[in-house]
C-alpha cells in the first residue's frame, strides 16, 4: 500500500466514476430529501392575488388620514362582493383578497373604529401592507433549482407554487455486505472469539440517510465460497459496500473475490485515520467500496466516500460531504503525512461550536464513539493545531 491517495483525491476519483441514474417521478408528499432531476416552475402566481399582509382595512390611501365607513368585511378565502369606492373601507384579515379599488391596508391597531366606521389618524402610504400577486414568485419562473435536495422549506415552495410531482433522481440501490467468521447478529449468544455486528446497521442507517435503499448482507464467514456468492448479490446493485476483510492478512478476501468476479480496483489505501485501507473499484455501473471493519474506519470511510456517491448518484450537484466549522477546545497533533479524522463532543457556546476531542480514538471504540457528536477533520501538517483554532468537522 504505498503511495497513499489524498482524502481529497480519493474523493474526486470516486465521484469521477459515477454516473447519475435516470429520473422518476415523485408525489411531493415522498419527495422529501430526493434530489430534483427537473427544474419545478410555479403553476401560479404566488401569492395568487394582491392579499392583506395584516389584519386590518383596505382603503385608498388618498382617503387618508380621514373618517371612513365600513362597508364590508373581507375574509380570507373569500371573494369580495364589490370594489371599494372613494371614501370607503372594508375590513379584511391577513391573506384577504384587497378589493379592487384600494391601494393599502391599514392595521387595525391604527385605526379607531366605531359605529361602522373608522377613523384613520394619519396618512397611510401607498400599497402598505398589500402583498403584490406574484410577489414571491411568478407563474412560470423556476421554484427548486435541479441537483437541489428537497428540504422543508422546498417541499413547501413547491406546494406553495401549485405543483404536485416533482422528477428526483431515482434512489440507489445499496447492498451493505459484512464480513467476519466471528460476528454474530445481536440478540444470538456469543460464543469464544465472537463479537456482535455493528457494521451493516450502521452504514445501512449513514446510507438510507443520503436516499439510499439499502438491503444488508450477512454476516458473511470468512471463506471463499460464501464471500463469492454475498459479493455476487452485491454486484447487481447501483452500490456494493463491504466491511471488514480489505487488509493483508489471511483471512481478507473480499479484494481478491472481488477481483476474480471482474471488479477493476481504482484504489486501496487513503492517507487518512481511521479508515486507510478503504478499497473502492467499479464492475460495469456498480460501484463497489470495500471498507475495513473496524466499526469507526467503516463509519468514516462510509461517510467521506460512499455517502457522496450514493447523492452523485442521485443527481445532487453538491454531494459532499459537507463540513461544518467550529473551534478546537484542546489542541491536537497533527500527522505530517495523512489527515486525521477525531471524534468530539460539541459544546455550543456564544461563538459557535466548540469542539472537544473525545477520549478513547482507537477504531474498533465505537461505544465511545456513541458519546461524539463531530468528526474533526485534522489535516496534515507539522505542528500542533492549538487550542482556539478552526477546524472543519462533519456531524455525526
Ligand atoms: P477486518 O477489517 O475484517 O480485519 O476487521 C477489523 C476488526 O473489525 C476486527 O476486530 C473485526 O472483528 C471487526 N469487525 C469487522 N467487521 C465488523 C462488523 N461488521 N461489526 C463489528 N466489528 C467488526
Ligand atoms: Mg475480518
Amino acid at each position: 500500500m504505498t503511495g497513499l491517495l489524498s482524502v481529497d483525491d480519493a474523493l474526486a476519483r470516486v465521484l469521477a466514476h459515477v454516473t447519475p441514474l435516470p429520473s422518476e417521478a415523485v408525489g411531493l408528499a415522498a419527495a422529501a430529501g430526493r434530489i430534483l432531476a427537473e427544474p419545478a416552475s410555479a403553476r401560479v402566481d404566488l401569492p395568487p392575488f394582491a392579499s392583506s399582509a395584516m389584519d386590518g382595512f383596505a382603503v385608498r390611501a388618498a382617503d387618508t388620514p380621514g373618517r371612513l365607513p365600513v362597508v364590508a368585511r373581507v375574509a380570507a378565502g373569500r371573494p369580495v362582493a364589490r370594489p371599494l369606492g372613494p371614501g370607503e373601507a372594508m375590513a379584511i384579515a391577513t391573506g384577504g383578497l384587497v378589493p379592487e379599488g384600494a391601494d393599502a391596508v391599514v392595521p387595525i391597531e391604527h385605526v379607531v373604529e366605531h359605529d361602522d366606521a373608522i377613523r384613520v389618524p394619519s396618512a397611510v402610504a401607498l400599497r402598505a401592507n398589500i402583498r403584490s400577486a406574484g410577489g414571491d414568485v411568478q407563474r412560470g419562473a423556476p421554484v427548486v433549482a435541479v441537483g437541489a435536495p428537497a428540504t422543508p422549506a422546498r417541499i413547501a415552495a413547491l406546494a406553495a407554487a401549485g405543483v404536485v410531482e416533482v422528477r428526483c433522481g431515482k434512489r440507489p440501490r445499496v447492498v451493505v455486505v459484512a464480513t467476519g467468521t466471528e460476528l454474530r447478529r445481536p440478540g444470538e449468544v456469543l460464543r469464544e472469539g465472537e463479537i456482535y455486528e455493528s457494521n451493516g446497521i450502521m452504514l445501512a442507517a449513514v446510507l438510507t440517510a443520503c436516499g439510499a435503499v439499502v438491503e444488508q448482507i450477512g454476516p458473511v464467514p470468512d471463506d471463499d465460497a460464501a464471500h463469492r456468492d454475498a459479493i455476487e448479490r452485491g454486484l447487481d446493485a447501483d452500490v456494493l459496500v463491504t466491511s471488514g476483510g480489505v487488509s493483508v492478512g489471511p483471512h481478507d478476501l473480499v479484494r481478491s473475490i472481488e477481483r476474480s468476479l471482474g471488479v477493476e480496483e481504482a484504489f486501496w489505501g487513503v492517507s487518512m485515520r481511521p479508515g486507510k485501507p478503504i478499497a473502492f473499484g467499479v464492475r460495469g455501473e456498480t460501484l463497489v467500496f470495500g471498507l475495513p471493519g473496524n466499526p469507526v474506519s467503516s463509519l468514516v470511510g462510509c461517510m467521506l466516500f460512499a455517502c457522496p456517491a450514493v447523492l452523485a448518484l442521485q443527481g445532487a450537484c453538491e454531494p459532499g460531504p459537507r463540513y461544518a466549522s467550529g473551534v478546537l477546545g484542546s489542541s491536537l497533533d497533527r500527522n505530517p503525512v495523512r489527515d486525521d479524522f477525531v471524534r468530539a463532543r460539541i459544546a455550543w457556546s456564544g461563538d459557535g461550536p466548540q469542539l472537544i476531542p473525545s477520549t478513547g480514538q482507537e477504531s474498533h471504540m465505537i461505544a465511545r464513539s456513541a458519546a461524539a457528536d463531530a468528526l474533526v477533520r485534522v489535516p496534515r501538517g507539522e505542528g500542533p493545531l492549538l487550542a482556539g483554532t478552526s477546524a472543519r468537522y462533519l456531524p455525526l
